[in-house]
Order: C-alpha cells, then sequence, then structure tokens
C-alpha cells in the first residue's frame, strides 16, 4: 500500500491524483490537502468567469475526488497547521501542487499606492477568492492600466470591458459585478514591454477582444515591424498578430464607449499619487538584437486612477522546503526536491502554460514515483500504511483543534452557491471562510 499526501487541489493536484490512481490501482491511497474548504484551485478562482468551458473541467476533477482510494482534506494549512516533516513521517511521498498564487512584484516606486494591485488579487476578487473578496478596486476613474502582454493582462480587461449583460450568466461574484456595473473606466490599457511579435497572448484571448459589446480594441500600426517579418513566426503567434494587425487597421468605433488600448514598447517607471494612483510613468522601448527591451530615453505620463500589473505570479514558500528565488517556485530536478518529497505543476516549473498542460505533467509525476520504491515500506506494510497516513493525519488535527472538512462538506457548499445563483449564473460563490465554515457545521448539525 502506498499513502499519497497531495498538496493542493487545483489542476496539478487533481490530474497528479488521477494518474496515480491509475499507475497504482488498488495499491494506492490519496490524501489531497487544501488550506480552502473549497477545491480546484486555479479553475474556480484563476480561470476567468466568463471562461465557463474551461471550468467545466472540474467534472473530470469531481470523478477523482469521489474515488475511494482519495480523500479530500480542506481547510489544513500546510507549513502552518501540519508540517512538511510531519507529512514526510505519515506519507510515503508529498507531492506540492500548489500552484503560484503570489504576483511578481513590479519592484518600482509607487507600487504601494491605493489603487495599484497584482493581477492575483484583482482576479481573486472577481472570482470570490476569500483572500481577496474584500479588495474593492477603485472604478471611479476613467482610466485602467494594465501591465502585462499575457493571458492574464486579457482577462483583467476583458472584465472591465464587459457590460453587466455580458458578465450576468458567468460565476463572476455579485461583489464585483454590482460595482463593475457602476464603473466609470472607458479607456484601458494593456502595456507590453515589447513588441506584438513578443506578446503571449493566445488566439482565443485576443480574439475576444474584437467581439465586445461596448469595447473596441485599439493597436498602433507603428508598433508592428514590416508584415513579411511575420513568416517568421511559429503558427500560433503569427495568428494572434494577424488579429492584432486587424484591430490596428479599424481604429476606434464611435458608437463603443469603451477602448482597449494595446500599447506595445512601453516600460512602467513609476507609478504617481498621492495616497492614491493618479498617473503612471513610463518609459518608451525598443528591441535590441537579442530581441530584449530596451530604453530609448523618451518619456510619458499617463494618468489613471487603477494599475493591475499581470507580469507572472510565484510559488508560496513552505518551511524547510528549499526555494528558487529568482524563479519563485521549489528548487528541484525534474520534480524531485527530495526523497518522498516532489512538486508538480507551476510550483514545479513556474507559472506557464494552460490548465491542460498540467495534465502530462501529472502523468509524469505519478509514473516516476510509482518507479521510486515506497519510503515506509519496511515497518508499515498493507493497511496498516494506510492508518498510519489517513488516521495519523486525522488523529494530529484533532490534537492541534483544527478541523479539516471532507468532499462532502464541499458538496453540500457547492449545492447552497447553485442556489442562491442570480438568474443565468451556474452559481454565486460563497466568499468567506466564516460563512463557509458556518455553512458547513450548520449542515452537519441538520
Ligand atoms: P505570462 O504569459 O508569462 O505574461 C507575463 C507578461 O508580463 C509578459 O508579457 C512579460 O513580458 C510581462 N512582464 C514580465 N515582467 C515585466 C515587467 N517587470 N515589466 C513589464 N512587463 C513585464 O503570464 P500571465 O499572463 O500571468 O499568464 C500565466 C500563464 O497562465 C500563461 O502561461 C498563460 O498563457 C496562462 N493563462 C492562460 C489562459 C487561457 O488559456 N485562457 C488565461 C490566463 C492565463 P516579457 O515577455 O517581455 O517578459
Amino acid at each position: 500500500m502506498r499513502t499519497l499526501a497531495i498538496i493542493g487541489s487545483g489542476p496539478a493536484g487533481f490530474y497528479t491524483a488521477e494518474a496515480a490512481l491509475k499507475a497504482m490501482g488498488d495499491d494506492i491511497r490519496i490524501d489531497i490537502i487544501d488550506r480552502l474548504p473549497t477545491p480546484y484551485g486555479l479553475i474556480r478562482a484563476g480561470v476567468a468567469p466568463d471562461h465557463q468551458s474551461i471550468k467545466a473541467v472540474s467534472r473530470r476533477y469531481d470523478a477523482v475526488a469521489k474515488d475511494p482510494r482519495v480523500c479530500f482534506v480542506g481547510h489544513v494549512t500546510v507549513g502552518k497547521d501540519v508540517s512538511i516533516a510531519e507529512l514526510l513521517d505519515l506519507y510515503d511521498d508529498v507531492v506540492l501542487a500548489t500552484g503560484a498564487p503570489h504576483d511578481r512584484p513590479l519592484g518600482i516606486p509607487g507600487e504601494e499606492l491605493a489603487g495599484v494591485m497584482g493581477s492575483s488579487a484583482f482576479v481573486g476578487w472577481y472570482n470570490g477568492h476569500p483572500d481577496h473578496a474584500a479588495l474593492a478596486p477603485p472604478l471611479d476613474a476613467e482610466t485602467a492600466v494594465i501591465i502585462g502582454n499575457g493571458n492574464v493582462a486579457i482577462d483583467c480587461a476583458r472584465i472591465l470591458a464587459k457590460t453587466v449583460q455580458e458578465l450576468q450568466d458567468s460565476d463572476i461574484v455579485n461583489h464585483a459585478l454590482d460595482p463593475l456595473s457602476r464603473s466609470s473606466i472607458r479607456a484601458i490599457h494593456i502595456m507590453g514591454r515589447r513588441g506584438p511579435h513578443q506578446a503571449s497572448f493566445t488566439l482565443k484571448e485576443v480574439g475576444e477582444l474584437g467581439e465586445l459589446e461596448r469595447a473596441t480594441p485599439l493597436v498602433r500600426t507603428e508598433d508592428f515591424p514590416p508584415a513579411d517579418a511575420d513568416s517568421t513566426l511559429e503558427t500560433g503567434q503569427r495568428r494572434v498578430v494577424e488579429v492584432l494587425r486587424r484591430y490596428a487597421g479599424q481604429g476606434p468605433d464611435k458608437s463603443r464607449p469603451v477602448t482597449i488600448s494595446l500599447d506595445f514598447f512601453l516600460r512602467p517607471l513609476r507609478i504617481l499619487g498621492d495616497g492614491r494612483v493618479e498617473a503612471i510613468e513610463l518609459m518608451r522601448t525598443r528591441l535590441d538584437d537579442e530581441g530584449r527591451a530596451v530604453d530609448t530615453g523618451e518619456t510619458l505620463t499617463l494618468p489613471c486612477g487603477l494599475v493591475v500589473s499581470a507580469i507572472g505570479y510565484r510559488t508560496d514558500p513552505i518551511p524547510d522546503v528549499p526555494f528558487d528565488e529568482r524563479l519563485g517556485r521549489f528548487a528541484n530536478e525534474d520534480g524531485l526536491i527530495r526523497p518522498g518529497l516532489w512538486c508538480v505543476g507551476w510550483a514545479r516549473r513556474g507559472p506557464t502554460g494552460t490548465i491542460g498542460t498540467n495534465r502530462p505533467d501529472g502523468i509524469a509525476m505519478a509514473e516516476r514515483i510509482a518507479g521510486t520504491p515506497e519510503r515506509h515500506a519496511a515497518d508499515q506494510p498493507g493497511d496498516s500504511a494506510e492508518n498510519r497516513a489517513r488516521k495519523g493525519l486525522d488523529a494530529l488535527l484533532t490534537a492541534r483543534g483544527i478541523e479539516p472538512t471532507c468532499f462532502s462538506d464541499w458538496q453540500r457548499l457547492d449545492a447552497a452557491e447553485v442556489a442562491r445563483a442570480r438568474a443565468g449564473a451556474p452559481r454565486e460563490k460563497i466568499v468567506t471562510l466564516d460563512e463557509m465554515r458556518a455553512l458547513v457545521a450548520g449542515e452537519a448539525q441538520a
């Protein structure tokens, strides 16, 4: 009997669990531990609320969670409620699938001003993550600036630009939809420090910018290299650039009051304001021979009332786990941190790729674990290994007064969220841990 603790119930955690069940058959017991009482990580709190088809993958994870060999242990923070050393004592293997929940800092003056926030906070706010439910981003200015040229920047811009009707059937939380319905923001700028050829957008996300009810994408023709340079791009990027060139050819649409400007070759220098953001100072850049952004010396200042930095994420360090500060993830070799301790997904490779990228990552991890001898095999054969892990964790948490939640608790929360959804929406999320706890406790008594 092999016992596995997977820390984190997002895509990387669930794909690893699914693959481990396949690879190890009846001889595996898996506990999926999450610091929240709700599973699915990035699917629930990161994927845009108007991308419901991507969120539907959680049904596949449900099947894994309901497998009798799997147990969801919610509301337990590894590194605080239970240490890595304790888990390694209880389980044969511990897999960190904790993602990358923190924003990379911009590292420029003014970053601390009110109205400046990272995309993880902004996305967490409109997605109802308990950590960010109280964010209240300022929406009373005319101009918002989003820094970064990745899909997260586009997600943030699209949510700011959409009408209430366009968001009605998404699972955006009401605490975000209400203020967005009164938003004064009319000019949204997505700032890239390099050019259209170097942008990290994907086709679907760029295409959606051209299909918005009240917003038009704007791109400057002079930001593109000569058209024949596009032939050097790989197919996906070439298609993205084709769409951007089409936007550049269209110009503003007077019938649409909101603009989304894709401003290339601009690097943020500092954020200005007295207590809260009032403007951003930018340096115009150009590409050097290696394709890096270099300063031209020309600066400009753009008045704005909201700045969201969407420049990538970092993993949350855990005590006693070696961390690569430069790359913002656990120090590892192909997923191995030290004997018995592994990492997978963004915690292993950094914040790159789509949800689907985590599937092969999870499969590779499960196969590697299956091919490695059990650490506790000699002293805990058969069923007693399962007791050591699951019952051992229960005993340890009980002794500390910690009450974990299980998958049926989540199913109750899920049903409550579905029951209170506004018309057309799939759910209205519960956004505080207190309300989640009360609901679980109340239902349990009932
Ligand atoms: P990303 O794709 O890595 O993009 C980060 C952007 O930030 C890049 O344009 C980068 O520019 C820029 N940047 C980095 N440091 C900067 C700085 N100091 N100043 C200015 N700009 C800076 O990251 P992401 O958008 O956070 O997305 C993370 C991952 O999730 C990606 O793999 C993304 O595709 C994926 N995702 C997918 C979807 C979807 O499939 N629908 C949705 C959201 C996210 P340089 O290129 O110049 O470094």
